[in-house]
């Protein structure tokens, strides 16, 4: 059976990242069998998020107003500055209740393989962002796409005299921060290692 209006929720599942084109048929078939009010709260969940969540102006992670919660929090420290390469990495980080820092989200990482270079990450305001910081954690994916953005960063802010360090890896190895255990991230976190 083909039908238009049925292939085009099935290509909108697909876009979405980690959804192959069997679990997209899958999903777009229990929508056309699930409840009017089940299909519409998902609709008007994702109309709602678009139309009232922007990026913080400052961080880059999703917001309600124009500055987050987290950088408009004057009991955190606003010289230890985390970079994540999104907002995973910062719940992530947020969940060990270890870190009183602010956050900067660089939109993914640099990767040679999928051709995103630095000029597809949020590296241009990170410059100014870190003036006045007295420590920059760079707290990219444990693989080496998150190596070589750990490098490069390293490299850019070296010369403005900014403390440097990155999460010590017991983290396992070509993973992502999102599925490190609290404990084994809190043990990175505090065992950090200059650059
Ligand atoms: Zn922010």
């Amino acid at each position: 059976m083909k039908h238009k209006i049925l292939d085009r929720l099935i290509k909108a599942f697909n876009s979405l990242p980690g959804i192959g084109p069997k679990m997209a048929e899958r999903l777009a078939y229990y929508i056309v069998h699930t409840n009017n009010e089940e299909a519409t709260e998902l609709a008007d969940a994702i109309r709602e998020i678009k139309s009232k969540i922007i990026l913080c102006k400052q961080c880059f992670a999703p917001s309600e107003n124009e500055i987050c919660s987290i950088c408009s929090d004057d009991r955190r420290d606003h010289t230890t500055i985390c970079i994540t390469e999104n907002i995973e990495g910062l719940i992530a980080i947020e969940k060990t209740k270890k870190y009183n820092g602010i956050y900067y989200i660089l939109g993914g990482s640099i990767s040679p393989l999928e051709g995103i270079t630095t000029k597809d990450l949020k590296l241009d305001k990170l410059m100014n962002y870190t003036n006045g910081a007295k420590e920059i954690i760079i707290a990219t994916n444990p693989n080496t796409d998150g190596d070589i953005t750990a490098n490069y960063i390293a490299k850019m802010i070296r010369p403005k005299n900014i403390k440097v360090t990155r999460l010590a890896y017991g983290l396992p190895m070509g993973g992502s921060l999102e599925y490190a255990d609290e404990i084994t991230l809190t043990r990175s976190l505090e065992s950090r290692k200059e650059l």
